[in-house]
């Protein structure tokens, strides 16, 4: 179905033409988008992309918007390595984040998509108390053995996309893990710091384990840490799915919650909320109250590995003699230009051994939700992804981000590797605290 346009389009007026018109079709960004590379089609490559963008959206010559255009627009992974490859500096994550905002705007959406969005990016994601309780109920229903009965019975084929998110879902860590981490968390020895950390939407309600080993590493070095409980989901998946006025609101609900902290730098460990942290400043450029707030919170945020990386670092003592390789999430090293950090962090381990990972900057697949709506397509992205991490032989895979942990575990089960996907920072935390790999599951 197409869009009548005869009205202008909601929200075009406001698109970056200056940033648009940067791309100059050299095609060099080409070879490194994995939707081309697995589909071959100019439409599903970053430089047929910014051409249906510019094609729908002038105002003198709109072709109208409709599902096939929606099809290439969100086929895209954001994985943002078109903009590490493009030596025209085209910000093409914004331009595609604004390009979906806008077909939302203004596209006939389906009473059922319109109720699903509404409920995951507006009722659920924005608030943590509806959050805790989803995730409570499930480690209740994984706890009580009915994923088991579940999945026995083979209701999940019958139940469509539900069941296949079913099948994605990792265990779930005890609720009362995550009410142990406190407000401020004082330094071991010298305060040497002041920092603030995010602990996520999904992140601490899933990856606990790792929010907790952030605040250990980080207060080992000699820094106090500040977890506020004002703070809130950062809105990356919002942002990525064109649901940027709830973004909006969110970003100016973080600004508030670290503004009188007087803080050194904010941390966060997962890569997709770290780049969209760092970009508060674009979302809410034009914002006459928070555009200033928005630059002096995106100037101080940091992912995890960069910032032990910036300060002198206590190294740890503990050893691991383990080989590890790492996997680059795409919003840490295209998104953030973070590459260098989590190796040199991995690397002040004792014992451990690191083995560079063929293509370790190409996307995994797992990009957000990308795995729940191109499920096919994400499969295809992973499995060419195994086969790198197959040949390493490694014991671990390191990687800073919660999809991308999610993800590679799914292929390692896939393939019945025998290895770990682990966060450098739980690694980095076991060697501070000495916890032999032996001794990791106990
Ligand atoms: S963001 Fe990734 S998938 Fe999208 S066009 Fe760029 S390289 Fe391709
Ligand atoms: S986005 Fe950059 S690399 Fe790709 S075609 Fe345009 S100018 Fe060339």
């Amino acid at each position: 179905m197409s869009i009548q346009q005869t009205q202008p389009l909601i929200g075009a007026d406001t698109f970056n033409w200056k940033k648009w018109d940067a791309c100059t079709h050299c095609g060099l960004c080409l070879p490194t988008c994995p939707t081309y590379r697995e589909l071959g089609l100019e439409t599903d490559s970053p430089r047929g992309r910014l051409y249906l963008m510019g094609s729908a959206f002038k105002p003198q010559d709109a072709t109208p918007l409709n599902e096939e255009w929606a099809e290439y627009i969100y086929r895209c992974l954001d994985c943002r390595a078109c903009e590490t490859a493009c030596p025209s500096g085209v910000h093409f994550g914004e331009l595609l984040e604004e390009a979906r905002a806008i077909y939302e705007l203004n596209a006939p959406r389906s009473i059922s998509y319109q109720f699903w969005t509404n409920l995951v990016f507006k009722q659920i994601l924005p608030n943590k108390e509806r959050l805790d309780l989803i995730f409570e109920l499930m480690w209740l229903y994984q706890k009580l053995g009915l994923r088991w009965l579940v999945q026995k019975t083979g209701i999940l084929k019958l139940m469509g996309q539900l069941g296949q998110m079913e099948s994605l879902l990792p265990k779930i860590p005890s609720p009362r893990l995550k009410y142990t981490m406190r407000d401020i968390t004082h330094a071991e020895g010298k305060t040497r710091y002041r920092v603030g950390f995010i602990s996520g939407c999904i992140m601490n309600q899933v990856f606990t384990e790792t929010n907790l080993a952030t605040i250990r590493v980080l207060a080992e070095n000699g820094c106090e840490v500040i977890t506020p409980r004002k703070q809130t989901c950062c809105g990356a998946l919002h942002l990525h799915n064109g649901v940027r006025d709830v973004a909006a609101t969110l970003a100016k609900q973080n600004i508030d919650a670290f503004e009188n902290e007087n803080l050194d730098a904010i941390i966060i460990n997962s890569a997709g909320c770290g780049a969209t942290l760092k970009e508060y400043e674009v979302l809410l450029e034009s914002d006459p109250v928070y555009a200033e707030k928005a630059k002096h919170f995106s100037h101080k945020m940091r992912d995890i590995s960069e910032f032990l990386a910036e300060i002198e670092m206590i190294p740890p003592k503990g050893e691991i003699p383990r080989r590890v390789t790492y996997d680059e999430p795409c919003h840490l090293l295209h998104g953030q230009r973070v590459k260098s950090q989590p190796r040199k962090v991995l690397q002040t381990i004792p014992g451990l051994e690191l083995i560079e990972l063929t293509e370790s900057e190409w996307c995994c697949g797992s990009a957000g939700i990308y795995n729940i709506t191109q499920p096919e397509l994400s499969q295809e992205i992973l499995e060419r992804k195994m086969i790198h991490i197959a040949e390493t032989e490694a014991d671990i895979v390191a990687t800073g981000n919660p999809g991308c942990l999610l993800q590679i575990q799914l292929g390692i089960q896939k393939h019945g590797l025998n290895m770990k996907v682990m966060h450098p920072v739980t690694l980095l935390d076991y060697a501070y605290r000495s916890v032999a790999p032996d001794d990791w599951e106990k």
